[in-house]
């Protein structure tokens, strides 16, 4: 495996450089995108990793993953009233498809979805951001992992569009909480921050039926694990997740600090990290060298 690592590290180098930092607030677009770290998780807990695979780096919507998790754990098949599983074909953070889909979002990974499940999540805990904080501290057995907050008010200053988002699902019916109090909670769930390791191990519960080896407890059982893997596939890289199964086959989710997970289901969780995004917002050297590992041993689910 390491060697494996090593020649995918040898790949993807002459290829920083290419893709665009996130740019939207000045607290991401300061990141040296010359950064690549890889870590793979297998299902007894080894890593295996290269690169910045310990540097931190801003999870961003890596962490509608785990608030989907918690929404499942606290709603179970209700949660679905509020959002869809369908995927959006639309930028990451589109408002047209809810003004004619009654503010339902079409999937919980796209902003307005992941906002709705912040919203769902705020009616059941007073902090959620530090509930979530909390799960991954303990899923991934590492309790250095903190929320930075500079990251977290520079998103809130530059809040406009996700807050049209959460008016409008409002104006539908399809949001319970102060907009304002959801939104700080979501930015700040989004600001965490974690390295390649503590994240392929944070998630490796979704390749292994659910049972997080890090906490000795079962997450999930195996048909919500399923369930979330199949979300993942079809909705975890927005309107690049057909192109995303094509080249990887791997469920995935990617933020726009860089970061890409990708579970083998049954065997292995995988972080990929570089700052530098291509059009659709994701990782463009993350889904070249998942795309080359996956290509390499025939880790495709399909
Ligand atoms: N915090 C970002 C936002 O809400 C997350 C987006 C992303 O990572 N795709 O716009």
């Amino acid at each position: 495996m390491q060697t494996l690592l090593n020649d995918i590290y040898t790949e993807v180098l002459p290829m920083l450089g290419q893709g665009k930092v996130a740019n939207y607030i000045p607290a991401l677009a300061c990141v040296d995108p010359n950064q690549f770290g890889i870590a793979i998780c297998d299902n007894r807990g080894e890593i295996t990793k290269i690169g910045d695979a310990d540097q931190e780096f801003s999870i961003q919507s890596i962490s509608k993953v785990f608030s989907l998790i918690i929404a499942i754990n606290n709603y179970g098949p209700e949660l679905w009233n509020r959002v869809g599983r369908e995927p959006s074909g639309l930028p990451f953070n589109s408002l047209v498809q809810l003004e004619y889909e009654n503010g339902i979002p079409r999937n919980p990974f796209i902003n307005a979805g992941a906002l709705v499940v912040s919203d769902m999540n705020q009616s059941r805990f007073a902090s959620p951001h530090l509930g979530m904080r909390d799960f991954v501290r303990r899923v991934s057995g590492h309790e250095d992992i903190f929320i930075d907050r500079e990251v977290a008010e520079s998103e809130y200053a530059h809040r406009s569009r996700n807050a049209a988002m959460a008016y409008l699902m409002k104006s539908f019916g399809n949001f319970e909480n102060e907009v304002d109090d959801v939104l700080h909670n979501y930015f700040s769930a989004c600001a965490l921050r974690m390295s390649c390791v503590n994240m392929a191990k944070a998630t490796n519960f979704l390749a292994n039926r659910g049972y997080s080896l890090f906490s000795n407890e079962k997450v999930l059982s195996q048909d919500e694990t399923s369930q979330v893997n199949a979300l993942l596939a079809t909705s975890g890289l927005y309107d690049e997740a057909g192109s995303f199964a094509f080249r990887v086959g791997l469920p995935g989710k990617s933020g726009v600090g860089g970061g890409i997970i990708a579970i083998v289901p049954g065997r292995f969780s995988i972080c990929v990290w570089s700052p530098a995004l291509n059009k659709m917002g994701n990782s463009l050297v993350g889904v070249a060298a998942l795309e080359s590992l996956t290509n390499r041993i025939g880790w495709s689910v399909y």
